[in-house]
């Protein structure tokens, strides 16, 4: 029967793998929580207007990335591309600004966006998210950057450049884009012909193309820096010292816009050298208009995503380094012996001992080594000869060394020995 294989760019995660998973959401968790975060879960499926509003219609993303269907006839669903909309959507779904103007959330998951599948870019991928919604302070934008930067070195990644750009607010940006719109009209000719259309619907975007004769004509256009009005400046200003308050080394880059369309004032990017054309780790920015646009009260807002593939791809420590292992394994050779091992290796489950045994009536030879794959820490050997002279040989396998146990409390003597390790 022919084979059915998983959909393209959608990854299976194996259970060696698991491990740095669940460590890196582990202490995202942990760090998140000093800072005052909580845990949100929203649904990996809303309605397709929610991303329209927020992210915007002339964007990559909600032009041709989207995972959209008409549900059984019905309405348009879509496969959240990012978790900000919903999140923003819950928290007005449920009031949540009428009971505490201030929400500190983040939220783990899969994102589905139909890109082109490569190296660090895939159609189902996982991001943290972190939403800080009510605050308009600077130091808020410089508290959530430094969350992501302790975040980043608890992880121990190095060679990681943090990028800063404002992008104004509804005062400015109009200005900057009429004028951004007149150069590129001027200059059609130096760009691609999906930039010639986001010169009519969104020149914002024409920043973000990828093709290197579009960023060379680029380089020459008007920057926002050039139109910023006061109150955004003083913002940039603010939120520059409060880094340095905690040394995090930061660059401008001025061409950033990030994909989306909500961002307002400040928008950052950490990058890396060593991931190819797919540098960015994790991105953010503020959208103070984004949950009226939704239709809630007009409360401000910053956030980030970190791209976990991307960032595990990186860690220093790989995925072996995580890889579980068991406390005991319990090789027995014959039916008295197989008897014995199956009550013990089911008591000392339940005493918090984890342990594993041969169901196949394998070889002695083939249980040790399945015990060496499972990385046990040690080995119960129960043969013929053992259960005869009412006793078991105890190994350590990171040693290499060996005991004999009597059988007699034998599971009091272990849950000792493993314990006492
Ligand atoms: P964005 O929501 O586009 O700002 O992305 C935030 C982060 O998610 C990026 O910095 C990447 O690390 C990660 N990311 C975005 N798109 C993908 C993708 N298609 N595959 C893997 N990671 C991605």
């Amino acid at each position: 029967m022919e084979k059915i294989t998983s959909v393209r760019g959608f990854n299976d995660i194996l259970p060696q793998e698991t491990g740095i998973w669940q460590y890196v959401e582990g202490r995202a968790r942990d760090i998140f929580t000093n800072f005052g975060f909580r845990e949100i879960r929203v649904p990996v499926l809303e309605k397709t207007d929610l991303f329209k509003r927020s992210i915007g219609e002339s964007t990559d993303i909600v032009e041709k990335e989207m995972y959209t269907f008409l549900d059984r006839g019905d309405e348009y669903l879509t496969l959240r591309p990012e978790a900000t909309a919903s999140v923003i959507r819950a928290c007005i779904e449920h009031a949540v600004f009428t009971f505490d103007p201030v929400a500190r959330l983040f939220t783990i998951g899969p994102m589905f966006r139909r890109e082109r599948p490569q190296k660090g870019r895939y159609r189902q991928f996982h991001q943290i998210n972190v939403e800080c919604l009510g605050l308009d302070d600077p130091r808020i934008d410089a508290e959530v950057i430094l969350m992501l930067i302790q975040f980043l070195n608890a992880m121990e990644m190095t060679a990681l450049r943090l990028q800063i750009n404002s992008l104004g607010c509804q005062e400015c940006r109009p200005v900057f884009r009429s004028n951004l719109y007149d150069f590129l009209l001027r200059r059609e000719n130096d760009f691609c012909e999906d930039c010639r259309r986001r010169v009519v619907t969104n020149p914002l975007r024409v920043f973000d193309c990828k093709v290197n004769s579009c960023q060379a004509a680029i380089d020459h256009a008007p920057r926002l820096s050039g139109f910023i009005c006061g109150k955004c400046k003083d913002h940039f200003t603010k939120l520059k010292e409060y880094l340095n308050i905690f040394d995090i080394s930061f660059e401008i880059n001025d061409k950033m816009v990030r994909g989306l369309d909500y961002y307002t004032r400040t928008t950052f990017e950490v990058v890396t050298e060593s991931l190819g054309a797919q540098n960015a780790i994790a991105g953010g920015g503020r959208y103070d208009g984004l949950v009226k646009s939704l239709g809630g009260p007009d409360v401000p807002g910053i956030g980030f995503a970190v791209g976990m593939e991307r960032l595990i791809s990186l860690m220093p420590r790989g995925v072996e380094e995580f890889v579980d292992t068991l406390d005991l394994f319990i090789a027995a050779l014959g039916d008295d012996a197989q008897r014995l091992a199956f009550k013990l290796c089911n008591a000392v489950r339940i005493k918090g001992i984890r342990s594993d045994m041969d169901y196949a009536g394998k070889s002695l030879k083939s249980q040790m080594k399945r015990a060496d794959k499972l990385n046990s820490y040690y080995t119960l050997i129960l043969g013929d000869n053992e259960i005869r002279e009412n006793r078991a040989e105890f190994r350590d396998m990171r040693k290499g060394s060996q005991v004999t146990l009597g059988l007699d409390r034998i599971e009091e003597t272990i849950l000792k020995l493993i314990k006492e390790r």
